[in-house]
């Protein structure tokens, strides 16, 4: 009887459901056809298969440069979030087994790391999460294609296989979710040739060795803090500002604690030029800002982190209608992800303005999905979105920034609550505690409510994930203090702040 539509009907239900899905794409072969299975894609195309809609998705990696591969999932599942707190967490280990002995943990011998062993088991993690999505499509029949997507027009998409073969999907709605890609210097001779990016470090089989990241972002400072952590000898170059877009004090005491930690940095410098040696080590050549030198190292591996670019090119977008914007190459993109051709949708790191979050991409694509099944009017709202650096020293924040407050509300009309403080962990390991901060930003006058919170220290994603569902309740200073401290914790010191940046007063936490 359960085979049977109702048990009246003379169909299959399976054949049933087919002839209503028919029906309802109308002359088109699915209802929604997602291009990228990445994070945002995948969310987005479970959640509309979910609500009954007909939908495939398209993901195809293109070999990174140096030709490194990987599996359904996109970046952060393969080459970027998941691997990469994975590799922090085997340098954070390290850092606890000095640790250990100071806690009387009796550690024979010298402490030294194998990359193949770490390697492994991360690739083998990555390997059972691609298995896991496409479990999850199967199950809820969203049609998962190995394509290379691109469009023939605002209804029919094109996809190709690796050989070459392609074939024809056509679709009520089109969803472009095609992430990005590391950036090379082009213009840098020998930067492709002997370089590799964050879409190769973590699928190395041998130790990068002695490595020169370049660039200043929060990936290549992450990469650079857990190959220190790993016990490499580990140089950044930067031209201009460490993680620019945040709040640059809080940088500087993110890239304080590194130099401390051992990770070298190459401030104000320009790299010129990248030449293999006869003993295979890449002799690195840069300019220095300041003099104007030309200044040489040699390394064994130079990660290029210098910012990534959208995955648009191949596409066909500016045939089709699909406006972008000409500097990032991104897509532009409305509050409801639309883009200039009405049924076409963007989102996620491919989107003109979005965060490049892994959370925001999940969660704008199941709202997305919502909405064109006609669920929900929900939008996405990007404002205020949490995030952390996953660098030794780890910081995390939401809201404003203070120099960006200042820009927004005015320095008069902001007050800046601060302290230094000693996570107890550190006091028995004796380690340097002198980049733990706290800087909650607030409004001057009124509920004083909070702008922006930020912290550096352990486990600062774990504490200001919880710090952000205050204050997307519109958190103010009074809420903060009135909440009792769990003790004793890191985040216990966030609701004791109490000492203002403009009182001059010593901001360092004494006693318990
Ligand atoms: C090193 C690193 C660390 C990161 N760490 C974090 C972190 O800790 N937390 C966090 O929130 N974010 C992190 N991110 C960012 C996060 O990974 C991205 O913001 C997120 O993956 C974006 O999701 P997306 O769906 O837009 O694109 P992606 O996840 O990049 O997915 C796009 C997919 O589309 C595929 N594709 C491209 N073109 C086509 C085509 N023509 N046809 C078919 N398929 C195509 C791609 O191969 C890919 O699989 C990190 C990124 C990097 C690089």
């Amino acid at each position: 009887m359960a085979a049977f539509c109702r048990g009246r009907c003379r169909w299959k239900r399976s054949s049933c459901i087919q002839f209503i899905r028919r029906n309802l794409t109308g002359p088109f072969d699915y209802d929604l056809v997602v291009i990228g299975g990445g994070s945002g894609g995948l969310a987005c195309s479970k959640e509309a298969a979910q609500l009954g809609q007909k939908v495939a998705v398209l993901d195809y990696v293109e070999p990174s440069v140096k030709g490194t591969k990987w599996g359904i999932g996109g970046t952060c599942v393969n080459v970027g979030c998941i691997p990469k707190k994975l590799m922090h967490q085997a340098a954070l280990l390290g850092t606890a087994l000095k640790d250990a002995q100071k806690y009387g943990w009796q550690v024979p011998g010298p402490i030294s790391h194998d990359w193949r062993t770490m390697a492994e088991a991360v690739q083998n993690h990555i390997r059972s999460l691609n298995w896991g999505h496409r479990v999850q499509l199967q199950d809820k029949k969203v049609t998962y294609l190995n394509l290379k997507g691109s469009l023939v027009d605002e209804h029919t998409v094109k996809g190709l296989t690796k050989t070459g073969k392609e074939t024809t999907l056509t679709a009520k709605n089109i969803v472009i979710a095609t992430g990005g890609r590391p950036k090379y210097p082009t213009h840098i001779p020998g930067a492709m040739e002997h370089g590799i990016t964050s879409d190769d470090i973590f699928w190395l089989e041998e130790s990068p060795g002695k490595t020169l990241v370049v660039g200043a972002s929060y990936v290549a400072l992450e990469c650079a803090g857990f190959l220190t952590g790993l016990g490499l000898d580990t140089t950044v170059m930067v031209r201009s500002v460490p993680l620019r877009g945040f709040d640059q004090q809080m940088a500087g005491l993110v890239t304080d604690y590194m130099e401390d930690y051992g990770t070298k940095f190459c401030l104000r410098t320009v790299p010129k030029r990248v030449a293999k040696l006869s003993s295979g080590e890449l002799q690195v050549t840069w300019v220095d800002q300041q003099t104007g030198q030309d200044q040489q190292d040699t390394f064994d591996s130079v990660l290029w982190a210098i910012g990534r670019a959208p995955e648009t090119k191949t596409l066909n977008l500016e045939n089709v209608g699909i406006k972008l914007n000409k500097d990032s190459g991104k897509i532009l993109v409305g509050a409801d992800e639309s883009t200039s051709v009405s049924n076409i949708y963007a989102f996620g790191d491919i989107g003109e303005g979005r965060p490049e979050l892994t959370p925001t991409a999940i969660k704008a694509g199941k709202l997305l999905a919502r909405r064109l099944s006609g669920q929900t009017s929900e939008l996405m709202n990007y404002d205020n979105v949490a995030t952390t650096v996953f660098t030794p020293l780890e910081y995390g924040c939401v809201g404003l920034s203070e120099e960006e407050a200042e820009i927004r509300h005015g320095k008069d009309f902001i007050e800046v609550y601060h302290a230094f403080y000693k996570p107890l962990e550190f006091t028995v390991a004796e380690r340097n505690a002198s980049s733990c901060y706290i800087k909650v930003v607030c409004e001057r006058g009124g509920d004083q409510r909070i702008l922006g919170l930020h912290f550096t220290g352990p486990n600062a994603g774990e504490v200001i994930q919880g710090f952000a569902m205050g204050f997307r309740c519109g958190a103010t200073l009074s809420h903060l203090k009135e909440t009792v401290g769990i003790h004793p914790t890191c985040a216990e010191e966030i609701t004791k702040v109490n000492i203002t940046k403009r009182s001059g007063l010593d901001a360092t936490v004494t006693g318990c």
